[in-house]
C-alpha cells in the first residue's frame, strides 16, 4: 500500500484488526502482545503471554522485526534478550509505576546496609536489573528465592509479591524500595468488591494475582501468575472463575476456554497498558517506529541477572 491509500486508511478511520495483519505481513513484522492489551490487539497477536514468557519466545523465531504491545521495561527485557532484532512499540512512553518505583540508588543502599543477595522482579526497570543478583517473574519468584543461600534477601520493587515470598519461603525478605512499591491495580482492589463477586458467584473458584495485597490472597483458590492462571482451569471442574487480575486477562481465558465463564474485577485496569490502540499500532507498522533501545553494558547485566534465573529453575 502507497502513502496515499495509507493515509485513506487512517483519515476515513479504516483501521481493522486484518489491515494491521496485512500491513505486519508486507513489513515483515510479528506482533507479540502482553496479556493485557485490549482484546483487539490480542486478536492480531501472532503470540500473547507474559512479559519473560514473550521475551523467550522471541529468542526462538525467526522474523528479525517485532512490534511489541505491552509496557516500557517488557519491550526493553524483550531488548535485552534479543539484542539484534528490531523492536518497535507504538507509544514511547508507555510505562509502568510499579517498575519505576525503584531506582538503583535504593538498589545500592540496600545491600550496604543488609549485605543480602538482591531478587528483581521482572517488572522493574533495566538499569535496575542490572545491579540484581538475579530476576525472577511472580510464577517462580517463592522458587528462585528458595533456591539462594541466604535467609536474608532483598526484593523489589513489589511490596505485595515480596510479602507473598515471605509466607511461603519462611525466610526474612525485605521489600526495596518498601511501602511505595506496587503495582496500582492490584493494591488497591477492595476486599468488599472481591467479596461480592463471591457471593453473586458463589460457585466460581477465585484466582488472584500474587501482587494483590494478603488480605485478598486469603480469598483465593488460587494465587499464580498470568501464565499460571492459564492452566489452573485444567485443574479443576469449576465453570465459573472470579479472575482478580488486569481485565485484559479476561480475553485470553475466554479464547482458551470457551466453555467457562470468566468473570472480571472491573476496577483492575492499568491505563498504561491501554495506551496502545488500533490507530498507534497501525501508525508504528506505517513508520516502523517507535524502536526499543538499551545500552549494551546495562543490557549485558541485566542479561546475566536472567541468566541467573534460568539456572536456578532450571
Ligand atoms: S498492571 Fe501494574 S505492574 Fe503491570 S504494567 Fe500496569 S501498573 Fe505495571
Amino acid at each position: 500500500m502507497g502513502p496515499t491509500s495509507a493515509l485513506e486508511t487512517l483519515r476515513k478511520g479504516l483501521i481493522t484488526p486484518e489491515e494491521i495483519r496485512r500491513l505486519a505481513e508486507e513489513k515483515g513484522y510479528t506482533i507479540v502482545a502482553h496479556n493485557y492489551q485490549i482484546p483487539e490487539l490480542q486478536q492480531i497477536a501472532d503470540y500473547i503471554g507474559d512479559s519473560l514468557q514473550l521475551a523467550r519466545l522471541v529468542t526462538t523465531i525467526p522474523s528479525q522485526k517485532i512490534l511489541f504491545l505491552g509496557v516500557d521495561f517488557m519491550a526493553e527485557m524483550m531488548k535485552v534478550l534479543n539484542p539484534e532484532r528490531k523492536i518497535i512499540v507504538p507509544v514511547r512512553h508507555s510505562t509502568c509505576p510499579m517498575a519505576n518505583s525503584l531506582e538503583v540508588k535504593d538498589v545500592i543502599e540496600a545491600k550496604q546496609k543488609y549485605n543480602a543477595p538482591f531478587v528483581v522482579y521482572v517488572n522493574s526497570r533495566t538499569e535496575v536489573k542490572a545491579y540484581a543478583d538475579v530476576v525472577c517473574t511472580s510464577a517462580n519468584a517463592v522458587d528462585v528465592v528458595n533456591k539462594l543461600d541466604s535467609d536474608t534477601v532483598l526484593f523489589g520493587p513489589d511490596k505485595n509479591l515480596a510479602s507473598y515470598v515471605a509466607e511461603k519461603t519462611g525466610k526474612k525478605i525485605i521489600p526495596i524500595p518498601g511501602e511505595t512499591g506496587y503495582c496500582y491495580v492490584h493494591n488497591y482492589v477492595k476486599e468488599d468488591e472481591i467479596r461480592f463477586l463471591i457471593s453473586k458467584y458463589p460457585d466460581a473458584k477465585v484466582m488472584v494475582h500474587p501482587e494483590v495485597p494478603s488480605n485478598i490472597r486469603k480469598l483465593a483458590d488460587f494465587v499464580g501468575s498470568t501464565s499460571q492462571m492459564e492452566k489452573y482451569p485444567t485443574t479443576t471442574d469449576a465453570k465459573e472463575f472470579i479472575v482478580v487480575t488486569e481485565v485484559g486477562m479476561l480475553s485470553k481465558l475466554e479464547n482458551l476456554y470457551p466453555d467457562r465463564k470468566f468473570i472480571p474485577v472491573s476496577s483492575m485496569v492499568c491505563y498504561n497498558m491501554k495506551k496502545n490502540t488500533l490507530k498507534n499500532t497501525y501508525l508504528a507498522l506505517l513508520e516502523e517506529k517507535y524502536e526499543v533501545l538499551v545500552d549494551e553494558d546495562i543490557a549485558r547485566k541485566a542479561r546475566r541477572a536472567v541468566e541467573k534465573m534460568l539456572e536456578l529453575t532450571r
